[in-house]
């Protein structure tokens, strides 16, 4: 590709709403372009890096013996009636009317329409395993879309469903799955780590995600310095240790003695309602007192609470024995509804036995030390809680940090088979439910993740598998005879080799020309300048780490390959 017929548009400035740095140079390097809020164009140099990604994805689904499908983004209500999840979904769901007021929507997921489709293809277990996926653009009216593709409303997914006979097979399924994953973040050139996760809404009997490093990250994982253990904190869940809590003088006391609804809470602890994992002190409509923890559930819609006594997650909605529900706060559709008290006059002192920092950076009680002022603990061993950050698995101690969740891998069960009749029939003839996974990737998160992770103050640093390029060769000065030839015959040459090529043959200064090689981060650049070629020689130079090196003309092209 010649750069001076290319649509790459550098620019300096960044928008306002760009926080994190992957955003920003997505923006800066042209590869994206906002339509509308979480709304993007992929712009030509974007493009690629995402279809990088799919190519891994895709070449790792086949490997581990998927099937590729496509599915509309356009999905009757009929389907998602009959799981029931038309209800339970939230406003996540953007709901839509074709022109006999039919309804439909947009598809955030496909676990409904993939199963209306198995149901009617498969009969029998001769058929099965089967594990089906797909590449396609989503849509999820995130509640606060941001990071760029991060968070987008629109984004492209790939997403699979495995369906097995039984129990076992379903656990292969899963297995093989969580393979390919790692393969396909390793190959991506990534640094990750899978983790143990909640299976919120949709139900699984287990779930792991993939975690990518990075300090900008929205997921706060622990992980034990031991051994293999690590989980979400929404799985591990935070508990405040009553021996080593901060002095109550250095807590910012931010509970009032009011009635709030979950949306006021929230607000008040300035926290996104979908992200909330907070432990607070609360009494029930009936007066009983209790520590709980509290999370919104996205997919649902709904506020999960943990009894942090009984160890318990509950659907606030449906169970009256931790807190009432007491009518729907306005601001939230689905099943939600609750008031809590919560109880500020207790004495902070007595509180930050129970109450702790939130899990994002800056929301912190102020004072309050996330390590030393509470621990981590899972759930099932609560009750007895302990003093230190012990690892629930082994002698080790847990260590916090942040990441981008890439991808996610559910064992569903037979949630989807059950609603929807998905059955077949087994050896001995009978009738049985399927036994499903569901396993979804974000292809652009991904790409803004290797982008958090791959930079310098200079710009992007791309992974050779994802670059959308593999080689830049700058011409120093085009318009001098010497320096366009060899140039182009190396440009020809590699091309010819199979390489991504792109060939800056922009009148422009040599300076900004190097300024936008740092920027756009292509791993190798091959620069043609006049001084070098005096003695037959260009430069070589790695964009990770800036070696470079004076390397003969001929050779160029095979130690570029
Ligand atoms: P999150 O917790 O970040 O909201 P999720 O758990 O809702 O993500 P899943 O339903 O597990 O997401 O979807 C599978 C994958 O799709 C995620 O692991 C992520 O990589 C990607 N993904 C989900 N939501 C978005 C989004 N709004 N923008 C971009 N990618 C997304
Ligand atoms: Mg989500
Ligand atoms: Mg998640
Ligand atoms: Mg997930």
């Amino acid at each position: 590709m010649r750069y001076s017929q290319y649509m790459l548009n550098t620019v300096k400035e960044v928008p306002a709403d760009a926080e994190v740095l992957s955003h920003q140079l997505m923006i800066r390097t042209g590869m994206i372009k906002k339509v509308a809020a979480g709304i993007y164009s992929y712009l030509p140099f974007g493009l690629r890096a995402l279809r990088k990604v799919e190519q891994i994805v895709r070449e790792e689904m086949n490997r581990a013996g998927a099937i590729e499908v496509l599915m509309p983004m356009v999905t009757p209500a009929e389907l998602w009636q009959e799981s029931g999840r038309w209800q339970q979904y939230g406003k996540e769901l953007l709901r839509i009317k074709d022109r006999k007021q039919a309804d439909f929507c947009l598809g955030p997921t496909h676990e409904e329409v993939i199963t209306d489709i198995v149901r009617r293809e498969i009969r029998s277990y001769r058929q099965l395993p089967l594990n089906l996926y797909q590449i396609q653009t989503k849509f999820r009216d995130e509640i606060r879309p941001r990071f760029g593709l991060m968070r987008g409303r629109e984004f492209i997914m790939k997403d699979a469903y495995s369906f097995d006979l039984d129990d076992a097979g379903a656990d292969e399924s899963y297995r093989k799955m969580y393979q390919a994953y790692r393969r396909i973040f390793e190959r991506c050139g990534l640094k990750f780590r899978a983790v143990e996760a909640d299976s919120g809404a949709i139900g699984g009997s287990f779930s792991h995600e993939f975690m990518v490093l990075a300090e900008s990250g929205e997921d706060a994982i622990v992980s034990c310095d031991s051994c293999e253990y690590a989980a979400n904190v929404e799985k591990a869940e935070l508990k405040a240790a009553g021996t080593a809590a901060a002095p109550a003088a250095q807590l910012e006391k931010v509970l009032t003695p009011a009635r709030r609804s979950i949306e006021e809470v929230a607000a008040y602890l300035k926290l996104d309602p979908w992200q909330l994992v907070k432990t607070l002190v609360v009494e029930t409509d009936s007066g009983e007192v209790v520590a709980v923890l509290l999370r919104g559930d996205r997919e649902l819609n709904t506020i999960k609470l943990c009894n942090l006594l009984d160890a318990d997650w509950v659907e606030m909605a449906s169970d009256e024995t931790v807190l009432k529900a007491t009518g729907a706060p306005t601001g939230f559709a689905g099943p939600v509804g609750l008031t809590l008290r919560i109880l500020a006059d207790l004495e902070v002192e007595a509180m930050s036995d129970f109450v702790v920092g939130a899990n994002e950076k800056d929301y912190h009680y102020t004072g309050a030390n996330h390590g030393r002022d509470f621990q981590v603990e899972r759930f099932a061993d609560l009750r007895q809680a302990v003093a230190g950050d012990a690892c629930p698995r082994c002698d080790g101690k847990l260590e916090s940090w942040r990441g981008v969740e890439v991808g996610h891998v559910f064992k569903l069960g037979t949630k989807y088979s059950e609603s929807m009749a998905a059955k077949v029939l087994d050896e001995q003839g009978r009738e049985r439910a399927l036994v499903m996974g569901c396993y979804g990737i974000g292809i652009g998160r991904t790409v803004a993740a290797s982008i958090e992770q791959n930079h310098d103050e200079n710009g992007i640093i791309w992974p050779m598998p994802i670059a959308p390029f593999q080689v830049l060769i700058t011409l120093v000065n085009p318009k001098d005879e010497a320096v366009c030839e060899a140039g182009e015959k190396l440009y020809r040459d590699l091309l010819e080799q199979g390489i991504e090529v792109l060939l800056d043959d922009r009148d422009e200064r040599p300076g900004s020309k190097f300024k936008d090689a740092d920027l756009i981060g292509i791993p190798l650049r091959v620069t043609v300048g006049s001084r070098g070629l005096k003695d037959g020689n260009l430069e070589l130079q790695v964009r990770r780490g800036g070696e470079r090196s004076m390397v003969p003309l001929a050779e160029v092209a095979s130690r570029v390959a």
